[in-house]
């Protein structure tokens, strides 16, 4: 009997949200950059992209209630379609490909949602078209992309520095607890690193290490990794947004064991004791006047297939 091998007709990957557990910085250097030494953990939180090779390139979107399409732009803006462009190139094919890419990462929340998205379309280009590309490949694509893209490919929970290239996997023992609470009013990247600069003039070239946060996870003890959580631009957001520091500690006087900004916000996060504590904080959160409130664990696994074809 003779079996064909086909290529598949459309392929789907899920890819998680981030939070940075540690978040050191550096000081700005003459090219603009801040030197970073952070921790990644990828959490339950997902967006999913299915490509199907078509007729034309383009995106068809599908967001959870709390999110709001005109957020995400649609053509050549979309990180997605970035990658798509750079991975065909690189593969040397011509053709197109529709995205059904159905987001539940918040936007611009500093959950890394559109290197989430970025990494998922590097991942199912190769498998639909059976490229065969290898994962070092797939991280340099995905660094030229964006600093956190090489992460949402790895997944779990990770160092990264530099620019966020160099991604290295850390040893975690836990089921860690999350409450994320996303912000429907904005916050740039660009404006919370220029307040850093105002704010630490005199900050140390080599970002903050995070020594204890690492024996931390690998002892499973909440109270620990509450203990441990760091982030150097949760100052400048608060300052920029008083609001994000109400929100942290009525979560701490939730019950939280711990509240922090994720990454350059405005999402907050909160560590809590088990599932049930959770719970309790969300509903804290909601009696509290926050309508969109978010469970998820961590770590999870990076960009991945949900269906072998
Ligand atoms: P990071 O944590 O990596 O800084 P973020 O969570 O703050 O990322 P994203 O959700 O990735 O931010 O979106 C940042 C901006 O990128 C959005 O304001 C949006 O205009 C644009 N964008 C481009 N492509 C996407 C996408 N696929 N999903 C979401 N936003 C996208």
């Amino acid at each position: 009997m003779v079996t064909a091998l086909r290529s598949p007709v459309s392929v789907s990957v899920r890819a998680a949200a981030k939070i940075n557990l540690h978040l050191g910085v550096g000081a700005v250097r003459a090219d603009g950059f801040h030197p970073l030494d952070t921790v990644y953990q990828a959490i339950g939180l997902y967006d999913d992209v299915t490509m199907t090779a078509h007729h034309h390139t383009g995106i068809v979107l599908e967001t959870a209630d709390y999110i709001d399409p005109a957020d995400i732009p649609s053509a050549s803006e979309n990180i997605a379609i970035r990658a798509l462009d750079l991975v065909r190139a690189h593969s040397g094919r011509d053709g197109h490909e529709r995205l059904d890419l159905i987001k539940s990462i918040p936007v611009a929340g500093g959950m890394a949602g559109g290197s989430a998205d970025a990494a998922a379309t590097l991942l199912a280009y190769d498998r639909l078209h059976g490229c065969g590309l290898s994962d070092e490949v797939l991280l340099e694509l995905a660094a030229e992309l964006g600093s956190d893209v090489p992460f949402s490919l790895v997944g779990g929970t990770a160092r990264g520095r530099g620019r966020g290239e160099l991604v290295q996997p850390l040893d975690d023992q836990g089921t860690w607890w999350w409450v994320a609470v996303p912000s429907r009013l904005g916050l740039s990247t660009p404006d919370v690193y220029r307040h850093f600069d105002r704010l630490f003039p005199h900050a140390l070239a080599e970002p903050a290490e995070p020594a204890d946060l690492l024996s931390a996870l690998a002892s499973g003890e909440p109270l620990r990794l509450a203990r441990t959580l760091h982030n150097d631009l949760q100052g400048p957001a608060i300052d920029l947004r008083p609001d994000l520091g109400i929100l942290i500690e009525r979560g701490e006087r939730e019950g939280a064991l711990r509240g922090l900004v994720s990454g350059s916000g405005p999402t907050c996060i909160f560590l809590c004791d088990s599932l049930d504590g959770a719970h309790a904080v969300v509903a804290g959160l909601r009696g509290a006047g926050h309508d969109v409130v978010l469970i998820a664990n961590g770590p999870v696994a990076g960009a991945h297939f949900l269906e072998l074809p």
